[in-house]
């Protein structure tokens, strides 16, 4: 299936310049949808993760679904304030700025198998902060995933101590 072609892309958003990915216009379709979190759980199930983690809000779209494909658990990473219980919380470079992800600490555990899965695959510094938190409490990450790659940016390069896996490639 070419997903690319389902992938709409809005051009000069949300700022000048930005060629934005929008994923909205595969998920609304049924079939692409389904292809879609198949093909990720092809590609995931071999690396056997126990959990997987799914950085907000994307990330959840694809997360999910995919968790209750291969039979195992969903726990969401939250941008900061957001959860209720105990959180660890990694803070992370912005183009401008900086940003803080959480995750419930009682929600993984030393020596678990974690794959994350996000939308799109960028500079990886999301990516990055929230392996950083599945290794604060001692859980591996033993891969990651995405829809979509934006090569140029230098992501994967980034995350090469992980295996990594995009469906489609800008
Ligand atoms: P990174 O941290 O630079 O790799 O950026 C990835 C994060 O930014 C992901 O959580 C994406 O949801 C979001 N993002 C960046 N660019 C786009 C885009 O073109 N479409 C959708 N999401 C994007």
């Amino acid at each position: 299936m070419d997903f690319a072609q389902k992938i709409r892309v809005i051009e000069d958003f949300p700022k000048p310049g930005i060629s934005f990915k929008d994923i909205t216009s595969l998920l609304k379709n049924g079939e692409t949808y389904h292809k879609a979190i198949d093909a990720l759980v092809d590609k995931v199930l071999p690396w056997k993760p126990e959990l997987i983690l799914g950085p907000e809000a994307r990330g959840f779209l694809l997360g999910a679904p995919l968790a209750y494909a291969l039979g195992v658990g969903f726990v969401p990473v939250r941008k900061q304030g957001k959860l209720p219980g105990e959180t660890v919380s990694e803070t992370y470079e912005l183009e401008y700025g900086t940003d803080t992800l959480e995750v419930h600490a009682a929600d993984l555990h030393a020596g678990q198998r974690i794959a994350i899965v996000d939308d799109l695959l960028a500079t990886g510094g999301t990516m990055l902060a929230t392996a950083r938190l599945a290794e604060k409490i001692g859980a591996e990450v033993v891969g990651m995933s995405f829809l979509i790659e934006l090569s140029e940016l230098g992501g994967r390069e980034k995350l090469k101590k992980y295996p990594v896996f995009s469906l489609v490639q800008y």
